[in-house]
Order: structure tokens, then sequence, then C-alpha cells
């Protein structure tokens, strides 16, 4: 059997800090698993910048020019880590046997790729990178992100626990995924839906080498919102039963209602009247808003507009 060529994809936005650090630890282990005869001499770095503001495509472009096995490709403005993940292994997926996505943070321990390649030539397609534990991470981060997979799951969307997007994929797994045309992205959700063998493979997340978070509370809560969304139809079921449960509940209130008038108190049911008249307010205007967020996401999907587009490429400069 031929070695496989292996493209690591990392995604990169606002990285100028960072990119220069962790850029030659990537190459190193491309070197180092070449050396051992585990993958191909032709395997490559796929650096993908994500509209960054900062000097980051410059970064990217010198290291290219540096080194042979580094590529760059652009994204023609920012759109998020999900696309910018999907546009590097889109971009990767004819060009190699196998592609491994990490951060370009340094917190994913790279050391875990020798054992994903290993389970690769075990015969897995598919390998995800799970955190041992969080203890690197700030209280805030642990607890927020913890919730997140707990809520996801608890809707319904069936994720890998403590998997983020460090894994593995082959690409005869990846030309399947190119078959899910979906725009609301949520790759850790839509990997484990195209099958096919695959295993976990542990690893201790690091802090961040340098720079800042790029993923605030706010993108995490529209991430778990995608997630959900894209995933499963549980909330919309949630608020099907919990309308059947204030419905009855309004029923015994009717009742409740007509034998206090028989029995002359009618104006005492003041309060509880307001109290159940904002609270099924409250429960409608929810539930629309869940009902709205599917409609916005429908809307969005039958738009059909490109999940990426790619402005320039490392390899087409000197053309
Ligand atoms: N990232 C990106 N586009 C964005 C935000 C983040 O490509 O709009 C990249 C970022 O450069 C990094 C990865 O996604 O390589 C994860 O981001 P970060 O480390 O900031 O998230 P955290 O690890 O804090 O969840
Ligand atoms: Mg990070």
């Amino acid at each position: 059997m031929n070695k496989p060529i292996l493209y690591i994809i990392v995604p990169c936005y606002n990285e100028q800090e960072v990119l220069p650090i962790t850029a030659p630890m990537f190459l190193g282990k491309l070197g180092q698993l070449a050396g051992e005869g585990k993958i191909s001499g032709d395997s490559r770095l796929m650096l993908v910048d994500d509209g960054s503001r900062d000097s980051t495509w410059d970064i990217i472009s010198e290291l290219a020019e540096a080194d042979e096995r580094c590529l760059g490709i652009r994204q023609s403005r920012n759109r998020g880590h999900q696309n910018a993940v999907l546009a590097g292994l889109m971009e990767a997926k004819d060009r190699c046997d196998i592609t491994i996505s990490i951060d370009c943070d340094g917190q994913d321990d790279i050391n875990a790729m020798d054992a994903m390649v290993n389970e690769y030539l075990g015969g897995c397609e598919i390998v995800y990178g799970v955190r041992a534990d969080r203890k690197t991470d700030t209280f805030f981060k642990r607890t927020t992100a913890q919730g997140f997979y707990k809520f996801l799951s608890a809707m319904g969307a069936e994720i890998v626990y403590n998997h983020a997007d460090y894994r593995l994929i082959s690409a005869r797994a990846l030309r399947e995924l190119a078959g899910f045309k979906e725009v609301n992205l949520f790759l850790r959700g839509m990997v484990p839906l195209v099958g096919f063998k695959s295993t976990c493979v542990e690893y201790a997340r690091a802090e961040r080498i340098a720079g800042e978070s790029k993923y605030p509370l706010r993108k995490m809560i529209s991430l778990a919102a995608d997630g959900i969304t894209s995933l499963s139809v549980k909330p919309l079921r949630l608020i099907m039963s919990f309308g059947l449960i204030v419905a009855f509940l309004s029923f015994v209130g009717v009742i409740w209602a007509l034998i206090a008038s028989c029995s002359g108190h009618t104006v005492a049911g003041w309060a509880s009247m307001t109290c159940i008249i904002c609270f099924v307010g409250g429960v409608q205007l929810i539930c629309l808003g869940i009902i709205g967020e599917y409609i916005g996401k429908i809307y969005m999907e039958t738009k059909q507009r490109p999940r990426y587009i790619i402005s320039e490429r490392t390899w087409e400069n000197n053309d």
C-alpha cells in the first residue's frame, strides 16, 4: 500500500501572535510522521485564513514561500470557524488520503496525531480527538463548555462528548461529507452522520500558547443554537408537549372559574386571571421564537448561498 498523503487543516482568524509558533510545530509533526514512514512525503500543512484583519495572511504567505510543505488559502471574509474548517477540508479532499483538522492556538496536543494516523492505518476512516480533561481551561470556559454538551444532548443533538474539531477524516469520508449541502454548519454533528468505522483518541488540552480566544460566550451560544437546530427537531416537540400541559392547566382553570362564578366569588379571581394571561402570553412568545429560529434556518438553507469563498491560494500566487 502506498503511504497516505496527510493534509493538516488549520483555521486561523487573527492569529498573528500564535501562528509563527505553532506552524513550525505542525511542520515538525509532518516531518516526524513522514520520517517514521507512516505518511507520504507529499503531505502538507494547509492554513486557512478566515478573513483575518491582522497580518495573519502575510505570515501564511511567508510560511508558504519558505517551505513547500506549507499551503495557504484565504477566505474572502470572516465566515466563522466551522466554515473555515470546511473550506480547508473541501480544498484538500481531492489532493490527499487523510486530513486532520486542528486549531492553530496549540491547545490541542499535536502528539495525538500519531495515534490518529495509527488508527487510520488500522482501518478507521474517522478518528475523533477527545479531551481527557479540562484542567487547563478557566472555570468559566469549563462550565460553559460542559453545559454546552449537556444541553445539546438534552435537545437531541448527538455529538461525541468533549470532542471539538480536532479529528482525522479520510478523503473517502470527506467525499461523502461533501454531499451534505446544508449551510447551517455544525461539523461535530455532521461528521458522525457520515458513518464509516470510527474511533476516539484521548489527548490533554493545554492552554492557548498566545493570543486570545476567538470564541467568546456569544459565539458559543450561537454555535450551540446552530448545533441544535441543524441536528434535531426536539425543541419543536418540547413546545408541543409544553403547549399540551398549558392547555390542560387552562382547562382546569376554566372549570375552577365556572365553579367560582356559580358560587358568587367573581371579583376575587382578578389576580389569578392576570397571572394566567401573562404566563400564557410569555409561553406563546417563547414558542414563536423557537419556531421562528427554525423558519430562519429554512430561509437560509433555501437561498443555498456558498458556504465559503476562497479569494486567494498561495500556490496560485506566482502564475
Ligand atoms: N477561528 C476561525 N474563525 C473565527 C473564529 C475562530 O477560523 O471566526 C479559529 C481560530 O483561529 C482557532 C480556532 O478557530 O484556530 C479556535 O478558536 P479559539 O481557539 O479562539 O477558540 P477556543 O479554543 O477558545 O474555543
Ligand atoms: Mg482555542
